[in-house]
């Protein structure tokens, strides 16, 4: 993000700069405070006062030490520029929406200053090239060649090296042996035209040892070139489940906000479909990857060894073929991404359509899903087809040009064993080299379309694995047991920078309590929750478990002592007993029927036809809610939490599951620190303390008899929720 823009040295005078005050941000602020346009304003910040000017005036000159901290707050279609100084807003500047991000960026960057960490961002000069391949930059400043090009593919080969060594010796000695088969086969062919086939003399021993070491050549050349294709099919094997091995973990790793950010479609092709190229490309291009570059340039020099001449002529069309097939790089290299993206997009609908089923038929939708998903599907193909053909025209013309080699070296090369320059069995040497020459110029100007198809699926998969975890533990990271005290300190969140969706939140809950958190939907509820699960990380603000901030506690040890129960509980494939174990799969099985007995689940688990043993599906389909509810209650109550979350556990659910969930949940709330939302707020009732949120600020904290006398926010959405049930009953 770049948040410099070059001041005018009116405007730069205009800021009276003092002795060591250095320059940190400079941002347009394109509005005046009414709100009109004006093109000559910036907002600055200095290492020591936000400044702004507004046609040639200096309109705010405010202290960073005395200003509490900056906020950059959207509005429809501008947004506000406010400082905050003693608890009191300020509103210091307006700016057009596209500038949201650049702001939110900077008001962030302003309390990481107030706390003496600033990055400083300002350089005096734009870049004008670009640093890695020295092109012009666009008005961007974002290198539409280099933008997001990793470095390519040589820490994947430094990786497979290190981890494949041994494999990779014993192919290496099979292609060298198998090279040099190749090689030495022409040269016997020749000893046995000339000396054996085009003599005079009949030397029977002669004859004997020639077919005997061509046989041998032979059969040693085909067992070599299995064994060689064994090798690299087992090291492709194992280098393709190993990266998908690693790629599954990575994902696990990534933040929320990165998965969220791509479908499920997408991390599925990179985990099965790019890993398969990867063992495909083993398999049939790097077994012969080697020996034939090796190969190509050996023939080469021997056949000018043989007869420069003849070489001279053989090769004429090689270095045409090679350019021709470097020119098609690009191109290839485009359309086949092309082809990959619209490939993720077709995956993408299949698995959305297939999960969301049951919404498409109760819609009866089935037909345009049908038709959208062709027309997908259809686009695909033809993006497919297109490469398919270019493919097909352009490599068979390449092979073409070569081949039109062999006919001039059978050609002069028959004049010069007329004209007794060369024997009848270096022309059959020649002409067997000139014919494996043409064949591994054509492999060559092939290898770059399969090599690219590689290096999308290496890229592709080094974008997951390249991608550092927002969360993550680092050195200092603590294994914690927690007691269950939770502080917010001075917290502000926001999924995307320039939305906010908590601010200043301060808040401590008490070991053993229960709070419920209401406000509307949207309010940020649900946010307070990823956090505290540490889903997510603070934009600012630090949230403390117990006495540790919670950034220094490991991940593994603290979600394992939380438990989460939620309206829809996701229930994996597999049997109940399973499922129940998840949090702890060492459980013994009388622990897992104490659970599920607490859970109020025991009695219906004992009613299906396999009890524990039932098989339930990947949603859990042949469960009804409240029995998939109690399933998860019993998981949590297993896993026997410190801290528990309920969100929305009672929703959506008929009167008596509700009870026995009820029922089930006081018996797991019991002595742990409970965080629950429910949208019914009489389920709240029992909360010790209910936290009020509105407009992304916590509004109101009490029991629910205060904020009922309150008459605040809290008792406006009680109100609410009593007239619609009363309205529900009347009609
Ligand atoms: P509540 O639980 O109170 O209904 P949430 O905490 O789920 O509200 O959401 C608060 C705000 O954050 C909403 O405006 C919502 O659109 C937004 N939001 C929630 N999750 C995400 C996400 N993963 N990415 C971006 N915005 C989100």
């Amino acid at each position: 993000m770049n948040l410099q823009f070059s001041l005018s040295m009116d405007s730069l005078q205009l800021c009276m700069l003092q002795e060591g005050e250095e320059i940190y941000y400079c941002i347009p602020l394109d509005m005046d405070i009414q709100g009109n346009y004006q093109s000559d304003g910036y907002t600055v910040i200095t290492s020591r006062r936000i400044l702004t000017l507004e046609k040639g005036n200096i309109s705010h000159d405010i202290p960073l030490a005395e200003c509490d901290y900056v906020i950059s707050e959207p509005q429809i279609s501008c947004g506000w520029f406010i400082a905050v100084r003693d608890g009191e807003e300020e509103l210091i500047g307006r700016f057009s929406a596209k500038h949201y991000v650049r702001y939110a960026y900077m008001s962030r960057g302003v309390r990481l200053l107030k706390q003496g960490s600033a990055i400083k961002v300002v350089s005096q000069e734009y870049e004008k090239s670009c640093p890695a391949c020295g092109r012009a930059l666009p008005r961007t400043r974002i290198c539409p060649r280099c933008a997001g090009k990793k470095e390519g593919m040589l820490p994947f080969f430094k990786e497979i090296c290190r981890d494949n060594w041994k494999h990779l010796a014993v192919i290496m000695v099979l292609m060298l042996l198998s090279s040099f088969a190749t090689m030495a086969g022409p040269a016997v062919q020749r000893v046995l035209v000339d000396d054996v086939l085009v003599s005079r003399e009949r030397n029977f021993g002669m004859v004997v040892c020639c077919l005997g070491l061509m046989l041998l050549l032979g059969a040693g050349g085909v067992i070599l070139n299995v064994s060689k294709s064994y090798w690299c099919a087992k090291l492709g094997s194992k280098i393709s489940s190993d990266q998908r091995i690693k790629l599954f973990r990575k994902i696990q790793l990534l933040s929320l906000a990165y998965i969220g950010d791509r479908s499920p479609g997408e991390l599925m092709n990179r985990v099965s479909r790019d890993t398969g190229r990867i063992r495909n490309f083993m398999n049939d291009t790097f077994s012969n990857m080697f020996s034939i570059t090796l190969l190509f340039p050996c023939v080469g020099i021997y056949m000018f060894i043989l007869d420069w001449k003849l070489a001279f002529v053989a090769i004429l069309f090689v270095p045409a073929v090679v350019w021709m097939s470097y020119i098609m790089r690009n191109t290839v290299r485009l359309r086949f991404r092309m082809q990959a993206k619209k490939s993720d997009a077709v995956n993408n609908k299949l698995h959305d359509v297939i999960s969301g089923m049951e919404v498409v038929k109760s819609y009866g939708q089935e037909q345009r899903e049908a038709d959208y998903f062709g027309k997908m599907t259809d686009d695909l193909a033809r993006i497919q087809r297109s490469n398919e053909v270019l493919l097909a025209v352009v490599y068979p013309c390449l092979t073409f040009v070569l081949g039109m080699g062999t006919y001039l070296v059978v050609y002069f090369g028959g004049r010069n064993t007329l004209s007794g320059h060369m024997t009848t069995g270096e022309l059959v040497q020649f002409l067997n080299y000139a014919t494996l020459l043409y064949g591994y110029a054509g492999w060559i100007s092939n290898l770059p379309k399969k090599l690219l198809d590689m290096m999308t699926s290496v890229e592709r998969i080094g974008d997951v694995m390249s991608h550092e975890p927002a969360i993550a533990d680092s050195d200092t990271s603590r294994e914690v047991d927690i007691a269950g005290k939770i502080t917010f300190a001075n917290v502000f969140f926001g999924y995307k920078v320039y939305q906010p969706v908590l601010k200043d939140i301060n808040l401590t809950i008490r070991p053993g309590e229960m709070i419920g958190l209401v406000g509307a939907s949207g309010a940020g509820k649900s946010t307070i929750i990823n956090l505290i699960m540490h889903l997510y990380e603070a934009d600012d603000g630090i949230l403390w478990i117990d006495d540790n901030d919670i950034r220094n506690i490991r991940l593994k040890k603290f979600h394992s002592q939380i438990g989460v129960v939620l309206q829809e509980n996701f229930l994996f494939a597999g049997t109940i007993l399973n499922n129940i174990r998840f949090a702890k799969p060492d459980a013994s099985y009388e622990d897992v029927i104490q659970a599920a007995k607490m859970a109020n689940a025991h009695d219906f688990i004992c009613r299906t036809p396999d009890g524990y043993e039932t098989y339930v599906g990947e949603h859990g389909y042949n469960l009804s809610g409240g029995e998939r509810q109690r399933i998860a209650i019993a998981r949590a109550i297993l896993s026997n939490p410190k801290l528990l979350i309920l969100d929305e556990a009672t929703a959506s659910l008929d009167t008596e599951s509700e009870y026995l969930i009820q029922q089930a949940l006081h018996r797991l709330t019991a002595g742990r620190t409970t965080i629950a939302i429910a949208h019914r707020l009489s389920t709240l009732k029992g909360a010790d303390r209910l936290v009020v949120l509105d407009k992304h600020r916590i509004a109101e904290v009490g029991t629910h008899d205060e904020l009922i006398e309150r008459k605040g926010i809290y008792y406006r959405l009680v109100m609410a929720q009593l007239m619609m049930n009363d309205m529900r009953r009347t009609k």
